[in-house]
């Protein structure tokens, strides 16, 4: 038995280089070697105990690598070396949202993601990753690995930014200016939006002016509902993209959208406090409100084929690289305050 290195958390804030067995690709499937893996806010979450996870747990889903070996039947496309990005949160492919394309709500999503025998989690911070073809997208020749990695988030908010349907010359706030929320308003501005970013710290808000808002604003300091209102003339955003976990913005973003506005609640709430909203506004004024989870393939082609074009840059949210030797250190400084991702990277 051949084995390879993973980065897994043996208990909260404890993370370890380990071994494992190295997978073997079968008939129609891909062994693709890692080389770069980002740690979103859910591998942190299980790092630092926010929220609990079955320990040892080896975490990374936001992958790019090259293809290192190849099994039985694969699409002669899918030849060693490849570079590629990798979608590592697998689908059926055969419930009814599969066949609509929407395969973000797959019913038996990420339930064959299982991808080693030794502990729970998807897998990604380890030297070799197992998948079918279906999940590789590929990436530029010289594109470097911890740019590549950045797909999947980026794939995640091209999913959000459909659900936004965005026209010429709207008006879309966005609440928060972390890696989410700038995705967004890069992507909102490819749209042809003008975009208002709501962000408390300063650091971002300048960042978010950097990349083209045409307006910040700290909540703290100001009422962001009233302000948006004047912004727009009394009438409301036509959209407004909420990414923090915090309900009450939920229910500010339903006070600043315009009739027929759509309000995208992008990340997750913790906790999950119910909201007020008045079932008459929602009536009248025939506003949507939904959400946005996970990244689709189209959203994956779609990622992909910007960064590879370079239609978006991306490169500005690698704050720093570890090796995966030092996974411990990798998580530390991932948790810390004011960090788009850290990336781990496998030479
Ligand atoms: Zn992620
Ligand atoms: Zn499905």
């Amino acid at each position: 038995m051949e084995t390879m290195k993973a980065g897994a958390i043996l208990e909260v804030k404890e993370a370890k280089m380990v071994e494992i067995e190295k997978p073997v690709p079968g008939k129609g499937e891909v062994l693709i070697r890692i080389r770069a893996c980002a740690l979103c806010t859910f591998e942190q979450r299980a790092f630092s105990g926010v929220k609990q996870f079955p320990m040892p747990y080896l975490g990374g889903h936001e992958v790019a690598g090259e293809i290192a070996e190849v099994g039985e039947g694969v699409l002669a496309k899918w030849s060693v070396g490849k570079k590629v990005a990798v979608r590592t949160i697998t689908r059926c492919g055969q419930c009814d949202f599969c066949h609509m394309g929407e395969d973000t709500m797959c019913t038996e999503i990420g339930k064959a993601g299982r991808q080693v025998k030794e502990m729970e989690g998807i897998g990604g911070l380890a030297e070799y990753f197992l998948v079918k073809p279906d999940m590789l997208f590929p990436l530029h020749e010289e594109l470097p690995y911890e740019i590549g990695a950045l797909a999947e988030p980026l794939a995640c908010v091209i999913h959000s930014i459909d659900q936004a349907e965005i026209d010429l010359g709207d008006t879309v706030v966005v609440i928060g200016a972390g890696i989410m929320g700038l995705l967004h308003l890069q992507l909102a501005l490819l749209k042809g939006a003008r975009v208002l970013v709501v962000e408390v710290d300063e650091a971002r808000r300048k960042m978010a002016m950097d990349l083209g808002a045409s307006q910040t604003l700290d909540p703290m300091a100001t009422d962001m509902v009233s302000f948006v209102k004047d912004f727009t003339d009394g009438s409301g955003a036509e959209v407004v993209i909420c990414t923090p976990a915090i309900s009450k913005l939920a229910e500010d973003s339903v006070q600043m959208v315009t009739k027929m506005g759509r309000v995208v609640l992008y990340g997750s709430f913790h906790p999950d406090t119910p909201l007020s909203l008045s079932p008459n506004q929602i009536h009248y004024s025939q506003i949507r409100l939904t959400g946005a989870v996970n990244p689709g393939s189209k959203d994956f082609l779609r990622a992909t084929k910007m960064i590879n074009a370079g239609i978006i840059d991306v490169g500005h949210y690698v704050d720093t690289t570890f090796p995966l030797a030092e996974i411990q250190e990798a998580y530390e400084s991932a948790i810390k305050p004011g960090r788009f991702r850290v990336v781990v990277t496998m030479d």
